[in-house]
């Protein structure tokens, strides 16, 4: 199903529109510096939208500088006092995201409604396990798939009496399979574009398997128009991440999908080592491509064949192959990573 489309800066969430990858900054939004240098280094990864939390007036005051100095939307993180979503709609940012279980008052949630829809910025309607308000919990006051869903629409529907559509709706929670089935839920529901994500995924270990596991029932059923895999740690990893994801069920292309085989005891040179120096140099690759790197000829000949650029090790060397031909035999194993880069570099310049 085609979820209705909303605009955050120049970038679309929904309608049919590829599906957004968005994270968000850990630095003090007050430094301005440290944090346009932050959505830098997220927007060389492929960030395309970036949220900072805005704790307080100091940062909110923070949001126009930081918004001239960045070439991505701009969306605020708000709870518990709406002036600072008033301040933040002020400051000029593209979108506000607003947690129904951190700003109750329904006269203040009017109050900032009436003020998106002034500025024509969208909200997103962000439920999360960790701050259901106690209506929504079930008896023992324990978050449910249920609870956060009504918490959700019970703020959809204020916003609608002020004839406000332009929203984006999200329903994190910590346990997979809750918020899988929330997600489910609220799809059936409303047709606005869901922002989904694992809340709290924990460190990107952990973190990046949580939230493949959850993103990707849901994005193969059809749901999320945007995502953020939320890790502990550098965001930049963030990103790469939801790029895996996506890369992993072709919904979106960017950079290079790897075919690197487990090793074993065929294995004759020192494949992971390999591997990760090839991995590191080509980091900045936006074009998507795909490099197989193989430990011997068992399966690295059918891998090799079908990528762009790969090559098949055997004892000590290995044989580089472009578009399935072979172009450089027995290069030994200590120059394979630099010349496999240098290979990709040549295929790329000539694609251009
Ligand atoms: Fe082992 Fe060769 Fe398979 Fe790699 S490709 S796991 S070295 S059999």
């Amino acid at each position: 199903m085609t979820r209705h489309a909303v605009m955050i800066g120049g970038v679309q969430i929904g309608g049919g529109a590829p599906i957004v990858v968005q994270s968000m900054t850990n630095t003090d939004t007050c430094d301005v510096a440290g944090t346009v240098s932050q959505i830098g280094r997220l927007q060389c990864a492929g960030c395309e939208i970036v949220r900072v939390a805005v704790p307080d007036l100091e940062a909110a005051k923070a949001l126009p500088k930081i918004k001239k100095q960045i070439a991505i939307p701009l969306v605020a993180d708000v709870h518990f006092d709406h002036r600072l979503a008033l301040a933040a709609i002020e400051a000029g940012v593209d979108k506000l995201r607003l947690n129904p279980g951190t700003i109750t008052d329904k006269e203040k949630i009017a109050e900032v409604v009436r003020s998106a829809k002034k500025a024509k910025i969208p909200i997103r309607v962000g439920a999360n396990s960790g701050s259901l308000t106690k209506e929504f919990r079930d008896a023992h006051g324990h978050p449910t798939a249920e609870g956060m869903v009504k918490s959700a629409l019970a703020e959809i529907c204020l916003l609608e009496e002020l004839d406000f559509t332009d929203i984006v709706v999200s329903l994190k929670g910590t346990d997979v399979p809750l918020t899988i089935v929330a997600y489910q839920k609220v799809a059936s529901e409303v047709d606005y574009p869901l922002h989904i994500g694992i809340t709290e995924a924990g460190t990107p270990w952990e973190g990046a398997i949580r939230s493949a596991v959850g993103l990707g029932i849901l994005l193969e059923e059809g749901l999320g128009d945007t995502i953020r895999v939320s890790l502990t740690g550098d965001p930049v990893e963030e990103v790469r991440v939801a790029y895996e994801i996506l890369r992993s069920l072709r919904l979106r292309e960017r950079g290079i999908t790897y075919r690197v085989c487990p090793t074993c005891g065929r294995t004759r040179i020192d494949l992971a080592a390999i591997a990760g120096q090839v991995q590191k140099e080509l980091a900045d690759v936006e074009e998507p491509l795909t490099v197989a790197l193989m430990g011997c000829v068992v399966n690295g000949l059918g891998e090799a064949r079908e990528a762009d650029v790969g090559f098949v090790g055997s004892d000590g060397s290995g044989t580089i192959y472009v578009a399935g031909e072979p172009v450089n035999h027995s290069v030994p194993e200590e120059e394979l990573a630099t010349r496999v880069v240098q290979v990709v570099r040549d295929v790329l310049k000539k694609a251009s």
